[in-house]
């Protein structure tokens, strides 16, 4: 009798213990739009659906193999407040900005652009033809960075570990770690975990994610099932699915592969004046950068 008081209670301390795995608190359809000179893409964060996901501002997909969808590029374009984080999938992107630096960014490569007090740039096609496809995500920065000199992590796709887990799962680790395994970005403030993961037909995937940072989920091939056991929801492209609180994530494949993205963040929690591309904490600070972007000081 006393051993089976001890084993039951052994039994629900160790339930309590078990992390929380986060279900999809909601699930936001993403807004085919067009951005920089006509770029067709589907934007998943910053529309009226889900205007934001502090510390996430925006997120948008491309993909096209039709040239008119993305020939036309992003001519120049200023940043000031925040980070652009830019990853390949397909294609050959140029980047040039006003302080003379230029960075070619090619398929499976990574673009971390910390913008801080400015920048002026251009992001531009490299390719006449073929498939171009890829993200690319906004980061708020805390108001202690908004004015720091800007900075590029430009990773190429070597520098980004792949780690292979049973049954065949690939997991790249962009930012953050997993496993043990730590991607290439310093990381800031918002202390982001960024993986792609590939998951063959019928696998299990799960991690843990700190308790408090805002998560979400990006299924862009295929379709998963995310969430504890019992409590799945569906995800396919098109969809971003918004992770409720927890510290674990788990997602399932069907009957045929999938690959997702799973991005978390520690939230600023402090106030946002934006406007187009110029992300900041107060009014004033707004106006304050279109002046120094138009007289030129960016
Ligand atoms: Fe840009």
């Amino acid at each position: 009798m006393a051993k089976t008081k001890a084993n039951s209670a052994a039994t629900s301390a160790a339930a309590q213990s078990q992390p929380e795995t986060r279900v999809l608190a909601r699930v936001a359809t993403g807004l085919p739009t067009s951005d920089g000179a006509g770029v067709k893409l589907t934007r998943l964060i910053g529309t009226p659906a889900l205007p934001d996901l502090d510390p996430f501002l925006m997120l948008d997909a491309f993909g096209s193999d039709d040239p008119k969808a993305y020939i036309a590029g992003f001519p120049d374009h200023p940043h000031r407040g925040f980070e652009t984080v830019t990853y390949m999938l397909a294609g050959r992107l140029r980047h040039r900005d006003n302080k003379g630096n230029s960075g070619l960014l090619e398929a499976g490569s990574v673009q971390w652009m910390t913008a801080g007090r400015g920048i002026v740039h251009s992001e531009m096609p490299e390719q006449e033809q073929g498939l171009m496809s890829g993200f690319q995500l906004w980061i708020n920065l805390p108001a202690k960075d908004k004015m720091i000199e800007p900075r590029y992590q430009d990773i190429a796709p070597g520098r980004i570990p792949v780690v292979t887990a049973p049954g065949g799962m690939k997991i790249k680790v962009i930012a953050g770690a997993f496993e043990g395994t730590q991607g290439p970005v310093v990381p800031g403030s918002t202390a982001p975990l960024y993986l792609d993961v590939a998951l063959p037909a019928g696998a299990f995937f799960e991690t843990s994610l700190p308790a408090g940072h805002s998560a979400f989920t990006y299924v862009h091939e295929g379709k998963a099932e995310i969430g504890p056991e019992g409590r799945t929801t569906i995800l396919a492209p098109g969809k971003i699915g918004v992770l409720g609180p927890g510290e674990r994530f788990q997602a399932r494949s069907t009957g045929t592969p999938a690959r997702l993205l799973l991005v978390a963040g520690r939230p600023l929690k402090e106030p946002v004046a934006k406007y187009g591309p110029f992300v900041m904490n107060t009014q004033a600070e707004l106006y304050q950068a279109f002046a120094d972007y138009d007289a030129g000081r960016l």
